[in-house]
């Protein structure tokens, strides 16, 4: 399939992890498989943390032993540290995606190491690795929390992201991407800092992890999208929300996202419509939840079309610099 934009859908992680209740294990296969079926080629699962700190996530390792076995589909999931990444491999998760925060207050608060100390539990993960002896070697990726804002330090040093990003990288990490944890980025920085990061890391620069607290996140898209980047996560009806402002979406909304690239003449691999369809999964295990998304709201314009089909307009509209 060709596919100008990768979408990597975190719901089933960020969007899950976010809210109170657990979602059923066999309800989150029945999910990934139809995010599958509608041709999300990346998916997060979930995450390797202790299941005192976060219980939704504790059958992980059940979800991988399902989700590995789809076809088309690249699987990761989040890991804080070592132990975290042995569980992961153990359960033969191909790739695995470490947060390295670098407000520093942060990081003490979540995972009680300083940015520094994380990098070295990259550095660790990237040795266990290559201990292994798989033919494959299992991926590692890295995303800067709070790089865009934290809600403990406020504004965060542009220069220091870089530094950390560069020192991941020099760490084993195979790609380094850059997260609005909090929700505060504007599309200047975003640009900014994207570009930054590319011109830095080159072929290890990553990708966008935008939420959507204060409404900035598909704007943030774009101005990563005139950076150059082309992987993006977001979740699909923007599960999760945000406790401290009612009405925003968790992560970006998946459907919004691959509308806006569609429509702009990005191709993602994904049906929208089978996409949309998916989400009576999540209404029928999560009910009451709250689902975002202005585009399976309002449905989709008369006569759109998806960027394959529009082939002759001339797509895409934005090149990478
Ligand atoms: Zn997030």
């Amino acid at each position: 399939m060709d596919r100008d934009v990768l979408i990597s859908e975190v719901g089933p992680r960020d969007g899950l992890q976010s809210i109170a209740r657990i979602m059923p294990l066999a309800a989150k296969i029945h999910w990934i498989r139809a995010l599958a079926g509608a041709g999300v080629a990346e998916i997060e699962i979930g995450s390797f943390v202790h299941p005192k700190l976060l219980p939704q996530m504790a059958d992980t390792g059940d979800v991988a032993a399902e989700a590995t076995r789809l076809p088309g589909v690249s699987i990761l999931a989040l890991v804080p540290n070592l132990k975290g990444a042995e569980r992961a491999f153990a359960a033969r998760v191909p790739r695995v995606s470490v947060p390295v925060s670098v407000s520093e207050s942060h990081s003490r608060k979540n995972t009680n190491m300083t940015p520094v100390e994380a990098i070295g539990q990259v550095r660790a993960i990237d040795r266990h690795r290559r201990s292994l002896g798989r033919p494959r070697l299992p991926g590692l990726e890295v995303g800067l929390s709070t790089a865009f804002g934290c809600t403990i330090e406020g504004a965060i040093d542009e220069d220091q992201v870089i530094r950390l990003a560069e020192m991941a990288a020099e760490a084993g990490a195979d790609s380094v991407g850059l997260s609005d944890t909090t929700g505060m980025g504007n599309p200047a920085q975003a640009k900014r800092l994207f570009t930054r990061l590319r011109g830095a890391l080159g072929e290890k620069a990553g990708g966008a992890h935008f939420h959507n607290t204060r409404g900035q996140g598909l704007a943030n898209v774009w101005a990563a999208l005139e950076a150059g980047v082309r992987t993006f996560d977001s979740s699909q009806a923007g599960l999760g929300g945000c406790p401290y402002a009612p009405g925003a979406t968790g992560n970006i909304v998946t459907e919004d996202l691959v509308f806006l690239l569609e429509a702009a003449g990005f191709r993602t691999g994904i049906d929208i419509g089978k996409l949309i369809a998916a989400r009576a999964i999540l209404a029928e295990a999560l009910p009451g939840e709250p689902l975002y998304g202005h585009v399976p709201e309002a449905g989709l314009p008369k006569g759109f079309l998806p960027a394959a089909r529009m082939a002759d307009r001339g797509r895409p509209s934005v090149s990478a610099p």
